[in-house]
């Protein structure tokens, strides 16, 4: 079994050690080590980077005899057998991890203390970090009162000490036991318990810093439901400085948006919703009003077709429901044939009188189809489109051809 180093020292980045194995899967080269500093994944913390001799590992994972196998990368110069190693982790990358695992316990802790819930799991991703926790909903203010919590432990500057034991019976009974209470542990006999200070104790096998206030700053950033618990985002370190500019750019872009300072941002905010939505109802008025004196100008210009009935085309500007509006404004008792161009595109409403033996579906289809267009509805009303607008007055001209020539 691969002795940890890590273990008793996180802070250790480069090592010497001899190499006891090479494993393969599928196309991916895996070195086994006497020795090693790098951590493998589990326990919701991925695995290091780093190398191994000439060899660049992408990723560290933990077989189930409890060797660490560092994954080398396609192409690398894999170490033989038997030969002594430097290995180096990915020292920047490891730091990161602690930080956040680290703030994963002093938030752990502080909803256990707090509000008795209990941390059903820790996620550390590439961008945020998550715990789940046994708890359906919470307040923000529960959240911030948790995150202050945390914090004032950073800035206590805890040492964090780490504790082996070999008994069950020997763990301290202050130990939080929840969530991820089994994370990196190898072998039953070996209980690793990571404190800091007298705030918390828990049985967790990642790497963790030194003393609290390497953590820098622990920040709750958002909050999901996820599968009947809470899950929390959040952030810590270098990541919470950078989310913390992330929030600056963007509220920063808005203020230049609003021409506004920060702290009238949300009121000018709210302004323009507020102009928003009565232009809104203006736009619907007056389109009603220009839609009824449009329908007026298309009937006084209707064409009188032998038998008495009325026919208006006309192709005008405007989108699909405008359509709507000045057909059902020209009303019932007309053959219509409009099309709507707006943004480059045409769409067309064929309509006439039910008692007519006119077939506007199929009117509709006929006079698309050669240009790859297409619509439907019934024989008395139909709608389509998918063509381009200069392509609008010889689809009226084709469909007013047809529709004279049918009432002939
Ligand atoms: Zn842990």
């Amino acid at each position: 079994m691969t002795e940890r180093l890590y273990y008793e020292d996180p802070s250790l980045f480069a090592f010497e050690a001899e190499v006891m194995d090479l494993v393969t899967v599928g196309n991916s080269v895996g070195v086994i080590l006497n020795r090693t500093a790098f951590y493998p994944e589990g326990g919701g913390q991925p695995g290091d980077r780093g190398t191994v001799g000439k060899a660049k590992v992408h990723d560290t994972t933990l077989s189930p005899e409890g060797e660490i196998i560092h994954w080398v990368e396609a192409g690398s110069q894999v170490p033989d057998i038997g030969t002594s190693i430097v290995g180096k982790v990915n020292e920047i990358r490891r730091r990161d991890h602690c930080q956040q695992h680290s703030a994963q316990h002093l938030l752990s802790q502080a909803f256990a203390r707090l509000f008795g819930w209990e941390t059903v799991s820790f996620h550390l991703g590439s961008a945020t970090s998550t715990i789940d926790l046994d708890v359906a909903e919470a307040e923000w203010d529960e959240l911030l009162r948790a995150e202050n919590l945390a914090n004032s432990v950073v800035f206590n500057n805890e040492p964090c000490q780490t504790t082996i034991y070999h008994r069950k019976e020997d763990l301290p009974i202050s130990l939080r036991l929840a969530g991820n209470a089994d994370d990196g542990l190898p072998v039953a006999t070996t209980l690793r318990v990571v404190s800091f200070g007298d705030y918390d104790a828990t049985l967790c096998g990642g790497t963790h810093v030194s003393a609290s206030g390497e953590i820098g700053l622990v920040k709750i950033l958002s909050t999901e439901k996820s599968r009947g618990s809470l899950r929390l985002h959040f952030a810590a370190g270098e990541r919470a400085a950078s989310q913390f500019e992330r929030y600056r750019s963007v509220l920063s872009e808005l203020c230049k948006l609003h021409t506004t300072g920060r702290a009238d941002i949300i009121d000018a905010a709210e302004r323009t919703l507020v102009d928003n939505r009565r232009m809104h109802r203006e736009i619907r008025r007056l389109r009603s009003e220009l839609g009824a004196l449009h329908a007026d100008h298309l009937k006084h210009e209707a064409i009188a077709l032998p038998g008495g009935v009325r026919l208006v085309v006309a192709s005008v500007e405007g989108d699909a429901s405008y359509l709507q509006h000045l057909v059902s404004k020209v009303g019932d008792d007309a053959i219509v044939l409009l099309a709507g161009t707006e943004g480059g595109n045409a769409h067309f409403v064929f309509c006439c009188p039910q008692e007519l033996d006119l077939d506007c579906a199929g009117l509709l289809r006929t006079c698309l189809d050669p240009y790859g267009g297409g619509g439907g509805g019934s024989s008395c009303r139909a709608q389509g489109g998918g063509i381009s607008a200069e392509k609008a007055p010889t689809v009226l001209r084709r469909a007013e051809e047809e529709v004279t020539k049918g009432l002939r």
